[in-house]
């Protein structure tokens, strides 16, 4: 579990100047990590500081970071360490790059000269639906008495999504084909026609547990790297034709795009909140004291939309979605504990949706399935939209904050979509 230090001191300062800037995602408080590649070098791994990243293979090799594990060209073997050593080069970096130490600019790299890319290759990811308003909402067109699903309350309900197609933030996803069952009981098949974006918390898995042995809710939250943003990119039309009655498949496996910076378990220390209440209490192997008093993370996340035409005339992203992730029924250290239930070893760099973070406000609808349930959603531009257009884009940005603290961001998250290809002859 993750321990305040000096690493959150608020008046801590970087010799980095844009990482004092107020507002910035990536002060001297965050120092998430990410792999980056920058002109003709190969992937490394990094710290962002401002607009800077800290290079951390020149880190290492300056005899600046001491872990050499930080020189491989992906965070896995960080990941398989563990929190300890993550909670480690935490201190090392925030010290490093500390207003008062030693400026270094030659272990940094501008982040407009870098391409980011998926921390580590996920060898597997698991999608949950821990959110009761969004349950609930959905639930009550297919039967208005009992909305959610009969286990919601008991456990957090998930099915195995696919690693494969998980992509970085800012890569394009294509529009997929698809068949499903229209109204008038006709089949289709072709382009979907519901294409919808999920907006969700990313948990990266640290540590392995053997095949055979559970991971009790008093070692979950060390399981837990850190978070990320995740779209679940969802095709409505194909998922619901094709759920009942083994659950979601080609729906959801299109792809899933993650935010590229990992803000890590310890730099979320301070914005660590009570879990929701649950009605009727979660079973003892679902509850820890831990959990009720530090389960929640208090983070504002935002989705927005970026339409062609208002590209072209130089509009800002319109806001369809402003949640809070500590409003979810089931917290991420549950979703750890219970996965591992049954033996299941979870991975080293394995990924866990944390589901739609939907919440009880109008504007906290997370996915346009939602927000469709009142009526067409009509931007700026005058443009309305039920489902994703082709050339829309989808950004999701977060935002970790707490009384006494310094706020920190996770970055974005985001992806356009492109046009269907011709189906192959
Ligand atoms: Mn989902």
């Amino acid at each position: 579990m993750a321990q305040r230090d000096a690493t959150h001191d608020p008046a801590r300062r970087s010799w980095v100047a844009s990482a004092n800037a107020p507002g910035a995602d990536f002060p001297i408080q965050n120092l998430p990590l990410g792999v980056f590649s920058a002109g003709l070098a190969g992937p490394r791994c990094g710290v962002a500081i401002g607009d800077q990243i800290l290079d951390l293979r020149a880190a290492v090799d300056a005899d600046l970071v001491m872990n050499p594990v930080v020189k491989e060209t992906s965070l896995a073997g960080l990941m398989a360490q563990g929190r300890m050593a993550s909670a480690t080069l935490r201190a090392e970096v925030s010290a490093l790059l500390s207003e008062g130490a030693t400026p270094r600019p030659d272990v940094l790299v501008p982040m407009s000269r870098a391409r980011m890319h998926l921390p580590t290759t996920v060898r597997n990811f698991s999608d949950f639906m821990a959110s009761y308003d969004h349950c609930a909402r959905l639930g009550v067109r297919r039967d208005p008495k009992n909305p959610l699903p009969p286990a919601f309350r008991h456990l957090p309900v998930a099915y195995h999504s696919r690693a494969s197609s998980l992509r970085v933030s800012g890569e394009a996803i294509t529009r997929p084909h698809g068949q499903w069952q229209r109204q008038d009981g006709s089949m289709a098949f072709g382009p979907t026609e519901a294409m919808d974006y999920e907006l969700e918390m990313a948990v990266w898995i640290a540590g392995d547990n053997a095949i055979g042995e559970p991971v009790p809710m008093s070692r979950a939250p060390d399981r837990i790297f850190g978070y990320g943003l995740l779209n679940d990119w969802s095709v409505r039309d194909v998922q619901r034709w094709e759920m009942p009655p083994l659950g979601p498949f080609l729906g959801k496996s299109v792809s899933t795009s993650v935010s590229a910076w990992i803000v890590t378990a310890e730099a979320l220390a301070p914005f660590e909140v009570p879990a929701p209440v649950q009605d009727p209490p979660a079973l003892p192997y679902l509850d820890s004291p831990w959990n009720r008093s530090n389960g929640a993370l208090s983070v504002r996340m935002t989705a927005a939309i970026l339409t062609p035409r208002m590209r072209a005339e130089g509009a800002e992203p319109f806001i369809l979605t402003d949640t809070q992730f500590a409003g979810m029924y089931w917290t991420a250290a549950t979703m750890v504990a219970h996965h591992a239930t049954n033996g299941c070893n979870l991975l080293a760099g394995d990924v866990l949706g944390s589901g739609t973070v939907s919440g009880p406000e109008e504007t906290a609808r997370a996915c346009l399935a939602e927000i469709g349930l009142t009526g067409l959603v009509t931007l700026p531009s005058g443009e309305t939209r039920k489902w994703i257009q082709d050339g829309d884009e989808i950004i999701f940005r977060g935002r970790a904050e707490a009384p006494g603290a310094v706020s920190i961001g996770f970055g974005e998250c985001r992806g356009v979509l492109t046009p269907a290809i011709a189906w192959p002859a």
